[in-house]
């Protein structure tokens, strides 16, 4: 539970940027809330969820989360929604339009930017959106100001009839600071939906009279952008040096050069160029710190503004922190770098793993032993299947793009590849986000794929949300559950090509794998055992090893359950004068969750019950 929940007016609390927008949108009075999981934004709806009187809920993906809050605007509600970076180009065919149509109750777009990537597979940088939608970009520095910023957005929303961003990124989201509380909630009652169909409907005709509008919109929040105190000046008498900063960024300036002026964005886009020209000219040189792509500075180039630096002298991706500014500045200042000096001393790099017993194991332990096959992968836990010991996936693009790149593989296929099965890998919280959209295309175009779908209950990479395939929803409360071989019967899969495995029969696996993958026809394998995370997983008695009995041939290792580890290994000479590496392994039993996948390929039974 969050601790901004129970905070009183005046009181103080310790919260994430997370908790801290969960409380703001509740302040504000908002009514309904959506969003998708993605890491760094996942616990803002999880916390949100907690409030009273505002109706939350998980949305199958980011377009539709968006979609909810914008009918909950137009009914006069205010409304919000959350996502991360990559989400936001899901939800961006909705959001281009509304931008035009403008809102009715105050609509908010959190979007959490994961610079320094880490749990993404991009760093794309969502101020971009304000440019290309037209519409306001805030950037909050810590809890405070994202709890500040957040109502503040909603006002902002209803005075200029837009949608406003408010970016965050994973240092805000994740990083817990002091947050005071200064309200409680406002109630905003649903204002109730106007029929105009000349704005609610976007024909072309209806597009093309709001576009003016969008324009002179724009011109207010320039004019808003100038005179506003979420931009300001924090002067000092040192002028060799000021900075441009804005969201986490502006953090760590703030702590290593307090001596110089700083000018802090935070409505950041557009930009308040008459005021930083003025800022400008106070100093000698004006650094430029934005994360992570050059817009800012970019932007103030061409307003003619000369004496800046900006990505020529600082990083041009991950986080502005003393590591990556300090070399930076101190040779624009001709400084000795005194962090070059020091020899940083890497921890042991730990690969991230599947958890002990998780269902994938025994697919992926299937894939990696089958030849003449392409592997198209898709987001989630599962895509640590290209790592080790398994690499048994080829591709990973985005959410549900499994399918489509499948079918691609497919059509496209040369000679190299035509005896090569392809084979999409998917889980079941990203299949009903946007993958079964890329099956219908396969049966539709009469595609040659497997399907694998990894149907564990649960969003398991972002910490076992529930979604439409648990028959739970974000309040834990019963719902419908989907019925996936009902769903891919009804996308064009004929009834004997969707066969259902439990994942931990290894034998089952490998044999339905290899029959389905020989027939030249759209077939779907689904896996139906429960992310061992959630409430659902019955962990048995765990197993061990007779010592005596291992023979090191190491084919449990290929399982990939991190409760394996190796004692001892040895090189041995075969008959035939080849060398072979032995591996004799115990298994932790505190871990082991006895799910016995790992008895399967071990020739010598020596993997028993714990006496
Ligand atoms: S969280 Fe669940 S699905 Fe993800 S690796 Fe762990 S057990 Fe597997
Ligand atoms: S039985 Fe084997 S595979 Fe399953 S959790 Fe234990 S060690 Fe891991
Ligand atoms: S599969 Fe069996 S014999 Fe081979 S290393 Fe593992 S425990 Fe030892």
């Amino acid at each position: 539970m969050s601790e901004a929940l129970n905070c009183k007016i005046g009181q103080s609390c310790f919260v994430s940027g997370n908790e801290a927008v969960a409380r703001a949108v509740w302040e504000a009075g908002a009514n309904v809330a959506g969003a998708y999981p993605g890491t760094p934004s996942t616990e803002i709806i999880e916390y949100l969820s907690q409030y009273p009187d505002i109706y939350t809920e998980w949305s199958i993906n980011e377009k539709v989360s968006m979609e909810v809050a914008i009918g909950a605007s137009l009914a006069g509600s205010r409304a919000f929604c959350a996502m991360k970076h990559v989400g936001m180009n899901v939800a961006s065919d909705a959001f281009m339009t509304q931008t035009l149509a403008g809102v009715v109750g105050g609509l908010v777009i959190a979007v959490a930017d994961d610079v320094g990537l880490s749990s993404s597979q991009n760093e794309q940088d969502s101020r971009y959106w304000g440019r290309f939608a037209h519409l306001p970009i805030l950037e909050p520095s810590d809890s405070q100001e994202t709890y500040e910023m957040i109502k503040k957005a909603f006002d902002i929303s209803e005075q200029f009839d837009t949608p406003v961003i408010v970016r965050l990124t994973t240092r805000i989201c994740h990083v817990k600071t002091r947050l005071t509380i200064k309200n409680d909630r406002i109630e905003k009652p649903a204002t109730g939906f106007v029929k105009d169909v000349a704005r609610w409907v976007m024909t072309p005709i209806a597009a093309g009279k709001r576009l003016p509008l969008m324009f002179a919109r724009d011109e207010k929040f320039k004019q808003f952008s100038e005179t506003t105190e979420l931009n300001k000046i924090e002067n000092t008498a040192n002028k060799q040096l000021g900075f441009i900063v804005s969201g986490s960024a502006y953090m760590n300036v703030k702590e290593l050069y307090d001596e110089y002026p700083i000018f802090k964005l935070g409505f950041s886009y557009p930009l308040p160029i008459e005021k930083i020209k003025k800022f400008a000219k106070l100093v000698d040189k004006l650094i430029v710190a934005e994360e992570v792509e050059d817009l800012v500075e970019t932007e103030l180039k061409a307003a003619g503004i000369k004496n800046i630096y900006g990505k020529d002298i600082l990083p041009k991706m991950g986080e502005l922190n003393a590591t990556a500014l300090k070399p930076a500045i101190n040779k624009l200042l001709g400084k000795k770098d005194k962090l070059a000096d020091i020899k940083i001393n890497q921890v042991f790099p730990r690969p991230p793993t599947m958890c002990v017993a998780c269902p994938h194991l025994g697919p992926y332990f299937a894939l990696a032993h089958m030849k003449n096959i392409n592997i198209t992968g898709d987001i989630g836990c599962y895509t640590l299947g290209a790592g080790d010991p398994w690499q048994a996936m080829d591709t990973c693009v985005s959410m549900g793009a499994s399918m489509g790149v499948a079918l691609g593989m497919d059509k496209g296929r040369g000679k190299m590849d035509e005896k090569k099965a392809v084979v999409a890998v998917i889980g079941d919280s990203t299949f009903l986000h946007m993958g079964m959209q890329g099956l219908l295309d396969i049966t539709y175009n009469k595609g040659n794929v497997t399907v694998l779908l990894l149907d564990n209950r649960a969003v398991g990479m972002t910490g076992g949300q529930t979604n439409p395939g648990m028959g739970k929803d974000l309040h834990n409360e019963d719902t419908i559950r989907v019925d996936f071989v009902k769903l891919c019967e009804a996308l064009g899969v004929k009834k004997q090509r969707i066969r259902k495995i439990n994942p931990y029969e290894l034998p089952t696996v490998m044999k339905v794998l290899r029959e389905e993958t020989k027939i030249h026809e759209p077939s779907v394998i689904i896996t139906d055992q429960p992310c061992v995370l959630v409430d659902a997983y019955d962990a048995l008695e765990p197993l061990t090893v007779i010592d005596e009995d291992c023979t090191g041939c190491g084919n449990c290792l290929d399982t990939g359950c991190p409760a394996i580890f190796v004692t001892r290994r040895e090189t041995v000479t075969k008959p035939t004068g080849k060398q072979k590496e032995l591996a004799f392994v115990r298994i932790d039993e505190a871990i082991c969750t006895g799910c016995k996948l790992c008895t399967k390929p071990c020739a010598p039974d020596c993997i028993v019950p714990v006496e």
